[in-house]
Protein backbone atom coordinates (compact mmCIF):
# COMPACT_ATOMS: atom_id res chain seq x y z
CA UNK A 1 0.00 0.00 0.00
CA UNK A 2 2.02 3.60 -1.21
CA UNK A 3 1.72 6.25 1.47
CA UNK A 4 -0.51 8.58 -0.30
CA UNK A 5 -2.33 8.80 -3.10
CA UNK A 6 -3.43 12.03 -4.67
CA UNK A 7 -6.50 11.53 -6.40
CA UNK A 8 -8.09 12.81 -9.80
CA UNK A 9 -6.20 15.61 -10.61
CA UNK A 10 -5.76 16.87 -14.09
CA UNK A 11 -2.17 16.49 -14.42
CA UNK A 12 -0.03 19.71 -15.89
CA UNK A 13 2.20 18.05 -18.71
CA UNK A 14 1.31 16.62 -22.03
CA UNK A 15 -1.88 16.32 -22.66
CA UNK A 16 -3.23 17.05 -19.49
CA UNK A 17 -4.10 13.75 -18.02
CA UNK A 18 -6.95 13.17 -15.32
CA UNK A 19 -4.77 10.53 -13.39
CA UNK A 20 -4.12 9.55 -9.85
CA UNK A 21 -0.97 10.23 -8.26
CA UNK A 22 0.57 7.63 -5.49
CA UNK A 23 3.53 8.45 -3.30
CA UNK A 24 5.64 6.38 -1.09
CA UNK A 25 9.41 7.93 0.89
CA UNK A 26 8.53 11.30 -1.18
CA UNK A 27 8.93 10.16 -4.18
CA UNK A 28 6.16 9.19 -7.03
CA UNK A 29 5.85 5.89 -7.25
CA UNK A 30 2.91 5.51 -9.93
CA UNK A 31 0.50 7.56 -11.98
CA UNK A 32 -2.49 5.87 -13.72
CA UNK A 33 -6.25 5.86 -13.46
CA UNK A 34 -8.15 4.40 -10.32
CA UNK A 35 -5.00 3.41 -8.16
CA UNK A 36 -5.54 1.51 -5.28
CA UNK A 37 -6.03 3.28 -1.99
CA UNK A 38 -3.58 4.49 0.52
CA UNK A 39 -2.93 5.07 3.98
CA UNK A 40 -3.13 8.80 3.01
CA UNK A 41 -6.09 10.60 0.24
CA UNK A 42 -5.58 13.89 -1.49
CA UNK A 43 -9.15 14.48 -3.58
CA UNK A 44 -7.78 16.57 -6.34
CA UNK A 45 -10.55 16.39 -8.57
CA UNK A 46 -11.87 19.72 -10.03
CA UNK A 47 -7.95 20.99 -9.53
CA UNK A 48 -4.57 21.14 -11.41
CA UNK A 49 -1.91 19.13 -10.68
CA UNK A 50 1.72 21.15 -11.40
CA UNK A 51 5.04 20.17 -10.53
CA UNK A 52 6.46 22.02 -7.21
CA UNK A 53 7.62 25.74 -8.38
CA UNK A 54 11.43 26.35 -7.92
CA UNK A 55 12.27 29.78 -7.60
CA UNK A 56 15.77 30.03 -8.94
CA UNK A 57 15.67 33.71 -7.85
CA UNK A 58 15.19 35.16 -4.35
CA UNK A 59 17.00 36.75 -1.74
CA UNK A 60 16.05 35.61 1.88
CA UNK A 61 19.19 37.79 3.09
CA UNK A 62 20.41 35.16 6.27
CA UNK A 63 22.64 35.10 7.54
CA UNK A 64 23.33 38.61 8.70
CA UNK A 65 19.81 40.33 7.39
CA UNK A 66 17.42 38.31 8.98
CA UNK A 67 15.72 41.41 10.09
CA UNK A 68 15.28 42.35 6.47
CA UNK A 69 13.86 38.36 5.25
CA UNK A 70 15.22 35.37 6.38
CA UNK A 71 14.47 31.18 5.32
CA UNK A 72 11.65 30.49 7.49
CA UNK A 73 9.59 33.41 7.06
CA UNK A 74 10.39 33.97 2.98
CA UNK A 75 10.16 29.59 2.36
CA UNK A 76 6.82 29.88 4.40
CA UNK A 77 5.83 33.09 1.64
CA UNK A 78 7.25 30.73 -1.21
CA UNK A 79 5.41 27.36 0.08
CA UNK A 80 1.94 29.68 0.19
CA UNK A 81 2.72 30.38 -3.34
CA UNK A 82 3.55 27.00 -4.58
CA UNK A 83 7.10 26.78 -4.38
CA UNK A 84 8.72 23.46 -2.75
CA UNK A 85 12.43 24.72 -3.85
CA UNK A 86 14.00 28.21 -4.13
CA UNK A 87 17.83 29.13 -4.74
CA UNK A 88 19.37 31.90 -2.45
CA UNK A 89 21.30 34.44 -4.29
CA UNK A 90 24.65 35.14 -3.02
CA UNK A 91 23.52 38.35 -1.41
CA UNK A 92 21.72 40.29 0.66
CA UNK A 93 23.18 37.82 3.48
CA UNK A 94 26.21 38.57 5.44
CA UNK A 95 28.40 37.24 4.78
CA UNK A 96 27.69 37.35 1.34
CA UNK A 97 28.15 33.38 -0.40
CA UNK A 98 31.59 34.42 -2.14
CA UNK A 99 33.70 31.41 -0.53
CA UNK A 100 33.48 28.18 0.85
CA UNK A 101 33.56 29.02 4.53
CA UNK A 102 30.30 31.85 3.96
CA UNK A 103 28.70 28.83 1.87
CA UNK A 104 28.71 26.93 4.98
CA UNK A 105 27.38 29.44 7.22
CA UNK A 106 24.63 30.08 4.82
CA UNK A 107 24.06 26.40 4.55
CA UNK A 108 23.98 25.54 8.30
CA UNK A 109 21.48 29.21 8.90
CA UNK A 110 18.99 27.68 5.91
CA UNK A 111 18.83 24.01 7.01
CA UNK A 112 17.91 24.84 10.77
CA UNK A 113 15.05 27.61 8.83
CA UNK A 114 13.68 27.15 5.74
CA UNK A 115 10.55 24.40 5.39
CA UNK A 116 11.01 24.52 1.47
CA UNK A 117 14.32 22.56 -0.35
CA UNK A 118 16.50 25.14 -1.23
CA UNK A 119 19.95 25.23 -3.18
CA UNK A 120 22.40 28.35 -3.15
CA UNK A 121 24.37 30.62 -5.92
CA UNK A 122 27.67 31.48 -5.48
CA UNK A 123 28.84 34.94 -5.93
CA UNK A 124 31.32 36.53 -8.59
CA UNK A 125 32.82 39.23 -7.26
CA UNK A 126 36.81 40.90 -8.56
CA UNK A 127 39.46 38.76 -6.32
CA UNK A 128 36.96 35.76 -5.77
CA UNK A 129 37.38 33.95 -8.84
CA UNK A 130 39.80 31.49 -7.19
CA UNK A 131 37.26 30.52 -4.42
CA UNK A 132 34.97 28.91 -7.02
CA UNK A 133 36.40 25.81 -7.72
CA UNK A 134 35.50 25.59 -3.36
CA UNK A 135 31.83 26.71 -3.68
CA UNK A 136 31.63 24.28 -7.10
CA UNK A 137 32.64 21.86 -4.95
CA UNK A 138 30.13 22.49 -2.02
CA UNK A 139 27.48 21.98 -4.60
CA UNK A 140 26.33 25.72 -6.05
CA UNK A 141 23.61 25.88 -8.77
CA UNK A 142 26.20 28.91 -10.56
CA UNK A 143 27.58 32.02 -9.60
CA UNK A 144 25.94 35.38 -9.57
CA UNK A 145 27.65 38.65 -10.82
CA UNK A 146 26.31 42.82 -11.08
CA UNK A 147 27.26 44.50 -14.11
CA UNK A 148 26.40 47.54 -12.05
CA UNK A 149 26.34 48.19 -8.46
CA UNK A 150 24.51 45.72 -6.85
CA UNK A 151 23.49 48.37 -3.82
CA UNK A 152 25.89 46.24 -1.63
CA UNK A 153 29.10 47.35 -0.93
CA UNK A 154 30.42 43.62 0.23
CA UNK A 155 29.59 43.13 -3.24
CA UNK A 156 31.17 45.03 -5.41
CA UNK A 157 30.55 44.67 -9.61
CA UNK A 158 32.00 42.64 -11.72
CA UNK A 159 34.44 44.89 -13.99
CA UNK A 160 34.73 42.87 -17.61
CA UNK A 161 38.34 41.16 -16.58
CA UNK A 162 36.59 39.55 -13.52
CA UNK A 163 33.77 38.56 -15.62
CA UNK A 164 35.48 37.30 -18.70
CA UNK A 165 37.89 35.12 -16.00
CA UNK A 166 34.54 34.07 -13.72
CA UNK A 167 32.97 32.91 -16.76
CA UNK A 168 36.23 30.75 -18.20
CA UNK A 169 36.46 29.17 -14.59
CA UNK A 170 32.65 28.74 -14.14
CA UNK A 171 32.32 26.69 -18.36
CA UNK A 172 35.25 24.87 -16.39
CA UNK A 173 33.88 23.74 -13.77
CA UNK A 174 30.67 23.51 -15.95
CA UNK A 175 28.79 25.73 -14.36
CA UNK A 176 26.34 28.81 -15.21
CA UNK A 177 27.24 32.55 -14.49
CA UNK A 178 24.25 34.40 -13.98
CA UNK A 179 24.52 38.50 -14.81
CA UNK A 180 22.50 41.26 -13.50
CA UNK A 181 22.69 43.11 -16.77
CA UNK A 182 22.47 46.76 -16.70
CA UNK A 183 25.40 48.98 -17.85
CA UNK A 184 27.22 50.68 -14.76
CA UNK A 185 28.72 53.55 -17.09
CA UNK A 186 24.56 53.96 -17.97
CA UNK A 187 23.24 53.79 -14.88
CA UNK A 188 25.72 55.65 -13.04
CA UNK A 189 25.81 58.24 -15.35
CA UNK A 190 22.49 58.88 -15.88
CA UNK A 191 22.00 59.19 -11.89
CA UNK A 192 24.70 61.24 -11.48
CA UNK A 193 23.20 64.03 -13.86
CA UNK A 194 19.41 63.36 -12.98
CA UNK A 195 20.87 63.79 -9.59
CA UNK A 196 22.27 67.36 -10.27
CA UNK A 197 18.78 68.56 -11.86
CA UNK A 198 15.88 66.93 -10.07
CA UNK A 199 15.02 65.51 -6.51
CA UNK A 200 13.86 61.88 -6.11
CA UNK A 201 11.33 61.67 -7.95
CA UNK A 202 9.63 58.51 -9.62
CA UNK A 203 10.19 59.54 -13.06
CA UNK A 204 14.08 60.79 -12.20
CA UNK A 205 14.95 57.39 -11.49
CA UNK A 206 12.95 55.49 -14.28
CA UNK A 207 14.84 57.71 -16.63
CA UNK A 208 18.19 56.84 -14.98
CA UNK A 209 17.44 53.10 -15.60
CA UNK A 210 16.24 53.30 -19.57
CA UNK A 211 16.34 49.91 -21.47
CA UNK A 212 18.91 50.78 -23.52
CA UNK A 213 21.27 50.15 -19.96
CA UNK A 214 19.59 46.50 -19.92
CA UNK A 215 20.91 45.81 -24.10
CA UNK A 216 24.11 47.49 -23.58
CA UNK A 217 25.09 44.88 -20.34
CA UNK A 218 22.96 41.55 -22.57
CA UNK A 219 25.38 42.28 -25.83
CA UNK A 220 28.60 41.88 -23.68
CA UNK A 221 27.66 39.44 -21.33
CA UNK A 222 26.69 37.36 -24.08
CA UNK A 223 29.74 38.71 -26.02
CA UNK A 224 31.72 37.49 -23.43
CA UNK A 225 30.36 33.84 -22.51
CA UNK A 226 30.09 33.06 -26.13
CA UNK A 227 34.28 34.23 -26.19
CA UNK A 228 34.80 31.99 -22.56
CA UNK A 229 32.34 29.00 -23.91
CA UNK A 230 30.27 29.54 -21.10
CA UNK A 231 26.87 29.36 -20.03
CA UNK A 232 25.27 32.20 -19.13
CA UNK A 233 22.01 32.98 -17.07
CA UNK A 234 20.27 36.37 -17.85
CA UNK A 235 18.62 37.22 -14.42
CA UNK A 236 15.31 39.90 -14.84
CA UNK A 237 15.27 40.83 -18.19
CA UNK A 238 12.58 43.52 -18.23
CA UNK A 239 11.96 44.55 -21.89
CA UNK A 240 11.00 42.43 -25.05
CA UNK A 241 14.07 44.26 -26.66
CA UNK A 242 15.95 42.99 -24.46
CA UNK A 243 14.80 39.23 -24.39
CA UNK A 244 15.26 39.73 -28.28
CA UNK A 245 18.53 40.79 -28.20
CA UNK A 246 19.42 37.43 -25.61
CA UNK A 247 17.67 34.72 -28.31
CA UNK A 248 19.50 36.21 -31.32
CA UNK A 249 23.17 35.80 -29.25
CA UNK A 250 21.17 32.24 -28.53
CA UNK A 251 20.87 31.46 -32.05
CA UNK A 252 24.28 32.40 -33.14
CA UNK A 253 25.62 30.10 -30.49
CA UNK A 254 25.90 31.52 -27.26
CA UNK A 255 24.60 29.39 -24.29
CA UNK A 256 22.37 31.63 -22.71
CA UNK A 257 18.93 31.16 -20.67
CA UNK A 258 16.87 34.23 -20.16
CA UNK A 259 14.70 34.50 -17.08
CA UNK A 260 12.12 37.39 -16.25
CA UNK A 261 10.23 38.31 -13.34
CA UNK A 262 6.32 38.32 -12.01
CA UNK A 263 6.57 42.00 -11.70
CA UNK A 264 7.86 42.84 -14.63
CA UNK A 265 4.63 40.84 -16.54
CA UNK A 266 2.12 42.62 -13.88
CA UNK A 267 3.25 45.79 -13.30
CA UNK A 268 4.08 49.10 -15.46
CA UNK A 269 5.98 52.36 -14.79
CA UNK A 270 2.50 53.58 -14.38
CA UNK A 271 2.14 51.82 -11.76
CA UNK A 272 5.58 52.87 -9.71
CA UNK A 273 4.18 56.61 -9.84
CA UNK A 274 0.87 55.15 -7.67
CA UNK A 275 2.49 52.74 -5.60
CA UNK A 276 5.83 54.67 -4.95
CA UNK A 277 8.61 52.91 -3.20
CA UNK A 278 7.28 49.85 -2.63
CA UNK A 279 7.60 49.13 -6.75
CA UNK A 280 11.33 50.59 -6.82
CA UNK A 281 13.33 48.12 -8.19
CA UNK A 282 16.40 47.66 -11.29
CA UNK A 283 16.28 46.85 -13.52
CA UNK A 284 12.73 49.40 -13.32
CA UNK A 285 9.58 48.31 -14.31
CA UNK A 286 8.75 49.46 -17.82
CA UNK A 287 6.50 50.75 -20.17
CA UNK A 288 3.33 49.11 -21.32
CA UNK A 289 4.67 49.05 -25.01
CA UNK A 290 7.73 47.46 -23.27
CA UNK A 291 5.77 45.19 -21.25
CA UNK A 292 3.67 44.09 -24.35
CA UNK A 293 6.72 43.29 -26.38
CA UNK A 294 8.21 41.65 -23.22
CA UNK A 295 4.58 39.16 -23.06
CA UNK A 296 4.83 38.80 -26.66
CA UNK A 297 8.66 37.27 -26.02
CA UNK A 298 7.10 35.04 -23.50
CA UNK A 299 4.28 33.73 -25.98
CA UNK A 300 7.00 33.25 -28.59
CA UNK A 301 8.73 30.68 -26.70
CA UNK A 302 11.70 33.02 -26.02
CA UNK A 303 11.77 33.10 -22.54
CA UNK A 304 12.96 30.01 -20.06
CA UNK A 305 12.56 30.60 -16.46
CA UNK A 306 10.24 32.97 -14.51
CA UNK A 307 11.44 33.71 -11.52
CA UNK A 308 10.61 36.45 -8.24
CA UNK A 309 13.78 37.79 -7.48
CA UNK A 310 11.78 38.19 -4.43
CA UNK A 311 13.91 40.79 -2.35
CA UNK A 312 12.44 42.39 0.26
CA UNK A 313 13.37 45.34 3.15
CA UNK A 314 11.87 46.76 6.41
CA UNK A 315 9.51 49.31 5.62
CA UNK A 316 11.29 52.34 7.08
CA UNK A 317 13.51 51.31 3.68
CA UNK A 318 10.56 50.82 1.30
CA UNK A 319 9.04 54.00 1.61
CA UNK A 320 10.33 57.71 1.08
CA UNK A 321 12.62 59.14 -1.16
CA UNK A 322 13.12 57.13 -4.67
CA UNK A 323 17.04 57.91 -4.32
CA UNK A 324 17.38 56.13 -0.92
CA UNK A 325 14.77 53.63 -1.07
CA UNK A 326 15.86 50.04 -0.92
CA UNK A 327 15.41 48.41 -4.46
CA UNK A 328 14.21 45.52 -4.77
CA UNK A 329 10.03 43.55 -4.78
CA UNK A 330 8.71 41.79 -2.31
CA UNK A 331 6.68 39.30 -4.50
CA UNK A 332 7.78 35.48 -3.85
CA UNK A 333 3.87 34.38 -2.83
CA UNK A 334 2.81 35.94 -5.94
CA UNK A 335 4.29 33.94 -8.94
CA UNK A 336 2.51 31.72 -10.06
CA UNK A 337 -0.78 33.70 -9.57
CA UNK A 338 0.49 36.44 -11.94
CA UNK A 339 1.40 33.68 -14.95
CA UNK A 340 -2.31 32.32 -14.24
CA UNK A 341 -4.21 35.44 -14.33
CA UNK A 342 -2.57 37.97 -16.42
CA UNK A 343 -1.09 34.52 -18.59
CA UNK A 344 -3.23 31.90 -18.80
CA UNK A 345 -6.33 33.97 -18.49
CA UNK A 346 -5.54 37.22 -20.38
CA UNK A 347 -3.15 35.91 -22.93
CA UNK A 348 -4.28 31.88 -23.42
CA UNK A 349 -0.60 31.01 -22.29
CA UNK A 350 -1.01 27.44 -21.81
CA UNK A 351 -0.59 25.88 -18.09
CA UNK A 352 1.82 23.45 -19.46
CA UNK A 353 3.97 26.40 -21.12
CA UNK A 354 3.78 27.67 -17.29
CA UNK A 355 4.53 24.53 -15.86
CA UNK A 356 8.08 24.92 -17.83
CA UNK A 357 8.80 28.55 -16.91
CA UNK A 358 8.61 27.55 -13.03
CA UNK A 359 9.71 23.90 -12.84
CA UNK A 360 10.69 22.16 -16.19
CA UNK A 361 13.20 24.72 -17.64
CA UNK A 362 14.93 25.51 -13.85
CA UNK A 363 15.80 21.88 -13.25
CA UNK A 364 16.72 21.12 -16.69
CA UNK A 365 19.10 24.16 -16.83
CA UNK A 366 20.64 24.20 -13.53
CA UNK A 367 20.78 20.13 -13.51
CA UNK A 368 18.76 19.81 -10.18
CA UNK A 369 17.71 15.98 -10.89
CA UNK A 370 13.99 14.02 -9.63
CA UNK A 371 12.48 17.68 -9.73
CA UNK A 372 10.78 19.80 -11.93
CA UNK A 373 8.41 17.32 -13.53
CA UNK A 374 5.77 14.96 -12.17
CA UNK A 375 7.10 11.88 -13.38
CA UNK A 376 7.71 8.40 -11.75
CA UNK A 377 10.89 8.15 -9.47
CA UNK A 378 10.50 12.05 -9.34
CA UNK A 379 10.18 13.61 -5.81
CA UNK A 380 6.82 14.23 -5.05
CA UNK A 381 6.84 18.06 -5.17
CA UNK A 382 3.01 19.13 -6.45
CA UNK A 383 1.09 21.99 -6.47
CA UNK A 384 -2.63 22.06 -6.47
CA UNK A 385 -4.11 24.91 -8.57
CA UNK A 386 -7.78 25.92 -9.02
CA UNK A 387 -7.16 28.20 -11.74
CA UNK A 388 -10.70 29.67 -11.65
CA UNK A 389 -11.22 30.33 -8.22
CA UNK A 390 -10.47 34.00 -7.91
CA UNK A 391 -8.62 35.32 -4.62
CA UNK A 392 -7.40 39.19 -3.71
CA UNK A 393 -4.06 38.66 -1.79
CA UNK A 394 -4.92 40.64 1.25
CA UNK A 395 -1.54 41.74 3.31
CA UNK A 396 -2.73 38.85 6.56
CA UNK A 397 -2.39 36.59 3.77
CA UNK A 398 1.61 37.14 2.71
CA UNK A 399 3.84 34.71 4.84
CA UNK A 400 7.07 36.95 4.80
CA UNK A 401 8.50 38.54 7.53
CA UNK A 402 7.30 42.25 6.76
CA UNK A 403 4.09 42.29 5.00
CA UNK A 404 4.90 44.53 2.02
CA UNK A 405 4.52 43.97 -1.10
CA UNK A 406 2.84 45.68 -4.53
CA UNK A 407 0.81 42.90 -5.11
CA UNK A 408 -1.44 44.04 -1.62
CA UNK A 409 -4.67 44.28 -3.23
CA UNK A 410 -4.07 42.86 -6.47
CA UNK A 411 -7.15 40.14 -7.59
CA UNK A 412 -5.89 37.07 -9.24
CA UNK A 413 -7.46 34.09 -10.90
CA UNK A 414 -6.25 31.17 -10.26
CA UNK A 415 -5.80 30.12 -6.56
CA UNK A 416 -3.10 27.39 -5.09
CA UNK A 417 -5.20 25.62 -3.16
CA UNK A 418 -2.42 22.80 -1.72
CA UNK A 419 1.72 22.88 -1.56
CA UNK A 420 3.18 19.14 -1.42
CA UNK A 421 6.68 19.12 -0.18
CA UNK A 422 7.97 15.59 -0.99
CA UNK A 423 4.57 14.06 0.09
CA UNK A 424 4.06 16.10 2.72
CA UNK A 425 1.46 18.79 2.78
CA UNK A 426 3.13 22.11 3.78
CA UNK A 427 0.45 24.73 2.43
CA UNK A 428 -3.27 24.47 2.59
CA UNK A 429 -6.66 26.67 3.46
CA UNK A 430 -3.88 29.23 3.72
CA UNK A 431 -2.60 27.99 6.59
CA UNK A 432 1.26 26.45 6.71
CA UNK A 433 1.59 22.66 7.88
CA UNK A 434 4.82 21.78 7.40
CA UNK A 435 6.46 19.63 10.52
CA UNK A 436 9.80 19.00 9.12
CA UNK A 437 12.81 21.06 7.91
CA UNK A 438 13.73 21.28 4.07
CA UNK A 439 16.41 20.06 2.00
CA UNK A 440 19.88 20.70 0.61
CA UNK A 441 19.57 20.47 -3.14
CA UNK A 442 22.73 20.48 -5.07
CA UNK A 443 23.63 19.93 -9.07
CA UNK A 444 24.29 16.80 -10.44
CA UNK A 445 28.05 16.45 -11.52
CA UNK A 446 28.60 18.13 -14.80
CA UNK A 447 28.13 16.69 -18.14
ZN1 LIG B 1 18.00 39.63 -7.37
Amino acid sequence: MHDLVVRGGTLVMNGLPQLDIAIEDGVIAALGPDLPGAAEEIDARGMHVFPGLIDVHLHFNEPGRTHWEGAATGSRALAAGGGTLFFDMPLNSTPCTVNGDAFNRKQAALAETSITDFALWGGLIPGNVPEMAELAQRGVVGFKAFLCDSGLPEFPRADDVTLLDGLREAARLGLPVAVHAESQEITQGLTQRIAALDCGSVRAFLASRPVMAELEAIHRATLLAREAGAKLHIVHVSSGRGVALAAEARAQGADVSIETCPHYLFFTEDDVEQLGAIAKCAPPLRAPADQDALWTRVLAGDLDIVASDHSPAPPDMKSGDFRTAWGGIAGVQSTLAVLLDRGYHSRRLSLEHISSLIAAEPARRFRIASKGGIAIGNDADLTLVDVSRSKQLRAEDLKQRHAISPYIGCSFRGCVERTILRGETIFTEGEITARSNGRFVRPTSAS
